[in-house]
């Protein structure tokens, strides 16, 4: 056993006031938080210091005064809500992740997702310039300069451009 994982909160509440929410008073070692600290973030920070993973802090900082809110451990009802809500969340955020962005993971970081929306608007955008502009653009150093246009927003656009193309034209009747 790790020595964090001996360490359990102790719950309270302040007597005279029963609206008060049972707080983390102490430790089972004793340690107390000061007056002004919140307890259960004293308590996060009490075992992150004794070696807590990452995932464990953050439990006492934010799921605990979700589902753990009274002296009596976790409450099942509370934390089938949360797990509810979170399972929403990841469904719906790989979908969105998954058509701006190709990506299907919800644990993908921000970044990767982001830069991989942007890589796709690049080519879209592109795409559309090729598709629709240039067609209407007379003179080959125009045309040219539309092209290289694409070409910056995505490089190798106007060979997939002409190799779509030349797709389409094959599969005409
Ligand atoms: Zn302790």
């Amino acid at each position: 056993m790790n020595a964090w994982e001996t360490h359990d909160p102790l719950f309270g509440r302040i007597p005279d006031d029963p609206a008060e929410p049972w707080e983390v008073r102490a430790c089972s070692c004793l340690a107390k938080p000061a007056a002004e600290d919140d307890g259960r973030s004293w308590f996060a920070s009490h075992i992150e210091a004794l070696g807590a993973p990452d995932y464990m802090v953050g439990y006492w900082q934010f799921w605990s005064v979700l589902v753990e809110k009274t002296a009596n451990g976790i409450d099942r009802d509370q934390v089938a809500r949360e797990l509810h809500d979170y399972n929403v969340v990841m469904a719906e955020a790989s979908k969105v992740y998954d058509e701006l962005a190709g990506l299907s993971k919800p644990n993908t970081a921000a970044h990767h997702v982001i830069d991989a929306a942007r890589t796709k608007a690049d080519e879209w955008h592109a795409e559309l310039i090729l598709a629709d502009l240039l067609p209407l653009v007379e003179g080959e150093g125009a045309r040219q300069a539309v092209i290289d246009y694409a070409e910056t927003l995505h490089p190798g656009a106007w060979e997939e451009h002409q190799r779509a193309t030349e797709r389409r034209v094959a599969m005409q009747p």
